[in-house]
């Protein structure tokens, strides 16, 4: 590279960048400068380039050019990657997601990047720069099959078998993976052992086997309700108007998504759909693709790497003008964005639980306002937040008249033991006689909730997590739920030495036992996370329940979530007022949609009758009793005035702050000197705790939550304590995690 003095002339008048390197150290989560060749071809905000950081060269993003003053010697830039570039939208929104949730920058601009690049560079012969695709692309993977001669398995390699075998046999690995919570090592031993066969082939590349068999419910537009076209001359005539559509289940708001689609389509612009889960909801996908055509692509982390290298890049020149996926679908590269729809937008999952914790609704929000882009969030049952700061536009009934069904509140303190009241065994053998199908849902997975000494009060807990263990299956052990612990089921008990541990409680296993012997005959279709792992197993499951005569779907609130099932005459909730337990001030709202969801499953034609059971321990609960009315604009202005008083959002923000680590005594201090850092800094805020959390994986927890106007004045302050803090957390092991409108509190 020449002598100093060269490099130094040269370089005054050389072109310089500043990049971000995708790396995890945060030391290194920042801009860097580097010189810019002049023979490397164009760069500007959003390059994708190779950077040397040491002696490897790695993937960096450009966020400015030139304009920086430099001493001493710059690095120059190994190249330019051979991928497109990211739009100046895409980094405008990640660098917004790591200021706002502070995040590291690299990890932000990583989601922007194409899906499914995990950010590692590969140096062709040439010497060029691309980047490496993730095993499975070029529409090939790695597909794990369950050798039926030689199935067996003990402890968790079972449950991989379970996952496999309820994937219907064959999964591709990478899915087995994610939904067995279990590494390719694993596989490849299990492989090895004879367990399992593992091989490479061809996929289909085909979102469309996400979507299920059958054709589209309806292709020819129907005549708008006078509600729709209310709704629809609304967004029409705002651009850029941000509207809460409003409706029960089957009230038509997926009609008004359709047509406002068509409506930015018309206007030149493209649209993105948000759903919870895409794997739940397949007629929303079939209805697009039905009713737009084939510019409509699928978005999700469930597609193979090479299925969604091709959407990118169908998105990217414009064949498909609306994207239709779940949480990370909000930084799919549309072009010219015009509607951003969030379907369901009560729905948690739409906040991701690990860094960067975001929520897509309010990137989702931030996203549209930067493109003057409509947004259109929908539900039947709004958040407070959306409640207070959106448009209305309400569907007032169902557009063939169906009547919304009958609740009946069960006070469960006057049944006998058990998880099915009178009333529901009644309303299920009716059900049943009549050919009719039901669905019945319970909040939690598992066999029994968990082992329990009626003599002393002993109950299995897990040694790291302080969390009761669960049962999963009769003939297993007790499993804990948070790190996977697993110790047999004890036959005496630890505790006092007594015979007859009892298991208290009921998940979904048992609770199809019990369902067995009220409706004994009648095929019990279960639907739970543990079930609906890997492509298509959804599908095959609702279409398991969907054959003619009576069946009944149990499961967790899954079961609650978008289907539109027809031909449903009972809809169950098993424990109503389970969210109530929990000390969140979000615990009523979780409770009440839960219930108005559910309900809104049952009797979805006109004509069909339908009875809704909602079993309660607390019958009399504002919470129920108004989702047992229907009344979803009482119970928002009941939460809302609750919400006033005590600041709660939407009259405010929260942001927690979580430190963990080995030693009780060192976390204890290092949250405390947080709390007392952010009370000098920011006095105006309001901060909580620190409070003793139960411990996770073994680490001792302590938690802060801070209330504050706006996310910002809590953000800024901690990021400078959490970075002043750094190394001392590094050097006692800790860490500290800053979620900013957390879900959970
Ligand atoms: P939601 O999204 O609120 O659950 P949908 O849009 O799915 O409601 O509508 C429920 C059912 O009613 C669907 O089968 C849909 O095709 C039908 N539908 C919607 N709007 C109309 C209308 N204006 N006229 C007749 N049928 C309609
Ligand atoms: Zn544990
Ligand atoms: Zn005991």
């Amino acid at each position: 590279m020449g002598v100093d003095g060269d490099w130094r002339g040269s370089q005054e008048l050389a072109q310089t960048a500043q990049v971000v390197p995708l790396v995890r150290a945060r030391a290194l989560d920042r801009a860097f400068d580097y010189l810019v060749p002049e023979d490397l071809g164009p760069v500007a905000i959003g390059s994708l380039v190779a950077c040397p950081l040491g002696r490897r060269a790695i993937l960096g993003i450009v966020v400015g050019r030139d304009g920086a003053t430099h001493e001493g010697k710059l690095a120059a830039l190994a190249g330019v990657v051979a991928a497109p570039p990211i739009s100046p939208e895409l980094m405008d929104l990640a660098v917004w997601i790591a200021r706002y949730y502070a995040a590291p920058l690299a990890a932000c601009l990583r989601l922007v990047l194409r899906p499914g690049a995990d950010g590692t560079l590969r140096r062709g012969a040439d010497g060029s720069f691309r980047l490496a695709e993730p095993p499975g692309a070029g529409r090939r993977r790695l597909v794990a099959r369950r050798l039926p001669e030689m199935s067996v398995a003990s402890g968790r390699r079972a449950g991989i078998v379970r996952v496999l075998a309820d994937g219907g046999g064959t999964l591709p690995a990478a899915e087995l993976i994610r939904a067995a919570k279990t590494t390719m090592a694993t596989l490849r031993r299990m492989a090895d052992e004879g367990t399992i066969s593992l091989t490479t082939e061809e996929s289909g590349a085909d979102a469309n086997d996400w979507l299920g068999e059958g054709p589209p419910t309806r292709s020819v537009p129907p005549t708008l309700s006078p509600d729709q076209a209310t709704a629809l001359a609304t967004i029409a005539a705002e651009p850029a108007g941000r509207f809460l559509l409003h409706g029960v289940t089957g009230s038509g708001k997926t009609e008004v998504y359709l047509r406002a689609i068509e409506l930015a389509r018309a206007e030149g612009r493209g649209s993105l759909l948000l759903v919870p889960e895409i794997a739940l909801t397949p007629q929303t996908a079939g209805r697009l693709r039905a009713r737009l055509g084939e510019r409509v692509a699928i978005w999700h982390s469930g597609l193979s790497a090479g299925e969604r290298v091709a959407e990118d890049r169908r998105i990217r020149d414009g064949r498909a003008d609306v994207v239709v996926g779940a949480r990370s679908a909000v930084f799919a590269p549309v072009l010219n964005l015009g509607l951003v729809i969030v379907d369901e937008e009560h729905d948690a999952s739409y906040k991701q639980d690990q860094s960067p914790r975001y929520d897509a609704r309010q990137v989702a929000y931030r996203r549209a306002a930067a493109a003057g882009a409509r947004l259109l969030y929908g539900t039947a049952t709004p958040r407070p937040e959306s409640w207070k700061a959106l448009t209305h536009l309400t569907l007032r009934s169902r557009p063939d008249g169906a009547p919304l069904p009958k609740v009946e509140v069960v006070d469960m303190r006057v049944q006998r033991a058990g998880p099915i009241s009178r009333p529901l065994e009644w309303a299920l053998q009716d059900a049943a006689a009549r050919g009719e199908k039901a669905i019945v849902l319970l909040n939690r997975r598992g066999f029994s909730r968990m082992a329990l000494c009626a003599g002393c009060g002993w109950i299995a807990r897990c040694p790291d997590c302080d969390v009761a263990l669960v049962l999963h299956r009769p003939d297993d052990g007790l499993v804990c739920h948070h790190c996977g612990f697993e110790r047999g089921f004890p036959d005496l008990c630890p505790g006092c030495g007594a015979a007859g541990v009892m298991r208290q409680g009921t998940g979904t296993q048992g609770l199809e036992e019990a369902l067995a012997a009220v409706v004994p005959g009648v095929p019990l279709v279960r639907l739970d996370a543990d079930r609906a792992a890997g492509r298509g197993s959804i599908a095959r499951i609702l279409a398991e329940f969907a054959r003619p005569g009576a069946a009944i779907l149990l499961g967790t609130q899954m079961v609650a979530k978008g289907h539109d099932l027809p031909g449903v005459a009972v809809a169950a909730v098993i424990d109503a007022d389970g969210p109530l337990q929990y000390p969140d001030f979000r615990a009523e709202e979780r409770a009440f949609s839960l219930i108005v969801q559910l309900a809104g499953r049952a009797g979805r034609r006109a004509g069909e009758h339908s009875t809704v059971i909602v079993q309660a321990w607390e019958p009399a609960a504002r919470a129920v009793q108004l989702a047992a009315n229907h009344d979803v604009q009482g119970f928002l202005e009941g939460e809302i005035e609750r919400r006033t008083r005590r600041g709660f959002p939407p009259f405010g923000h929260l942001v927690r702050v979580v430190v963990d680590g080995d030693v009780a005594a060192d976390v204890a201090a290092a949250a405390s000197t947080v709390a007392e850092r952010l009370k000098e800094a920011a006095p105006d805020l309001m901060v909580l705790g620190p409070a003793r959390l139960h411990r996770l994986r073994a680490r001792e927890r302590r938690a802060i939550l801070i209330r504050a106007d706006r996310a910002v004045q809590a953000v800024d302050p901690l990021r400078n304590i959490v970075a002043d803090l750094a190394p001392e957390l590094r050097r006692l092991e800790m860490r500290l995690v800053l979620d900013v409108d957390p879900q959970d509190t």
